[in-house]
């Protein structure tokens, strides 16, 4: 009798290792979560309800915005929804994505509005981060290339939490979409948030991830990429020391890294992106900080 009970439940604990994976992957948020983060800009998110696709936890559905794979979730209601991230070069009005499940293919469409981004000028002392040497810019085509594929990884796993924690207490500075001037030349437009806050600040894991990468780059100094799950990607830069390795596995709130001043900076702030199917998004938005 003894024996059997112990057979059974290892029967059983190798059946839960065996599901994990599954229900781990069948996360399901409230509607009303999904829809804070629903902000359709450029920049910005788009929660897409797929309606008309099998509810059914047996065959998960993909999709595909821009070509790139995009976050799928259960929302509590039982329905599958897209939460897709919109790049900042997106074109206004009508958006689709291709939705497949069990081969079958459907499209999904939502709107991209309008929003107005303010334009920031910066004065760096020198010009070594503006005009760069050719060493420099070989150098710095070096780095863009791992972090441009680190924003490609795509894991199935869902994220732990799809609103964010902030990654360090403190007040935000420069938002995200700034466009930025540095000595007067037009420049990227800001990918990330900032926020204000002295070297040796504790930055914490917004959500669960893995560490895809970790590096000491020419504009973004020491830096820290995680997979939160799903194509969500956190990206956190200028920091004065890195506390993780790549593989490790973060649990939400765990330390990484502090705040500093290294790269391309005027003075000590974190700076924070999230990127959803390739596309750098505002990270306010999944922080309740969004302003439309
Ligand atoms: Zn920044």
């Amino acid at each position: 009798m003894h024996v059997i009970k112990v057979r059974a439940l290892c029967l059983l604990v190798a059946f839960a290792a065996l599901i994990a994976p599954m229900f781990a992957s069948a996360n399901t948020f409230s509607a009303a979560q999904l829809k804070t983060l629903n902000q359709p800009v450029p920049g910005g998110v788009a929660i897409v309800d797929l309606s008309g696709v099998n509810p059914s936890t047996q065959s998960p559905p993909t999709a595909r915005y821009l070509d790139k794979p995009v976050l799928i979730t259960r929302s509590d209601s039982g329905r599958w929804m897209a939460v897709v991230g919109i790049p900042l070069s997106a074109s206004l009005g009508s958006q689709s994505i291709e939705v497949v499940q069990g081969g079958k293919k459907s499209m999904h469409a939502f709107t991209v509005r309008d929003k107005k981004y303010r334009e920031q000028r910066i004065t760096l002392k020198t010009n070594k981060h503006v005009d760069l040497s050719p060493e420099d810019l070989a150098r710095y085509e070096r780095e863009k290339k791992l972090q441009d594929d680190a924003y490609q990884v795509f894991s199935p796993q869902q994220p732990s939490n799809l609103l964010l924690d902030r990654p360090v207490k403190g007040p935000l500075s420069s938002p995200f979409g700034l466009k930025r001037f540095f000595n007067d030349q037009p420049r990227a437009p800001h990918s990330g948030l900032d926020f204000a806050v002295p070297t040796g600040t504790p930055v914490q894991a917004p959500a669960a991830g893995r560490v895809i990468l970790v590096g000491d780059y020419f504009f973004n100094g020491k830096t820290v990429f995680v997979d939160h799950g799903q194509g969500m990607i956190s990206m956190f830069c200028h920091l004065s020391t890195i506390d993780v390795k790549p593989g490790e596995r973060l649990v939400r709130g765990q330390v990484l890294g502090k705040v500093g001043a290294t790269g391309r900076v005027t003075g000590a702030h974190l700076h924070w992106n999230v990127s959803l199917n390739d596309a750098r998004v505002d990270p306010a938005i999944f922080i309740s900080m969004f302003t439309p």
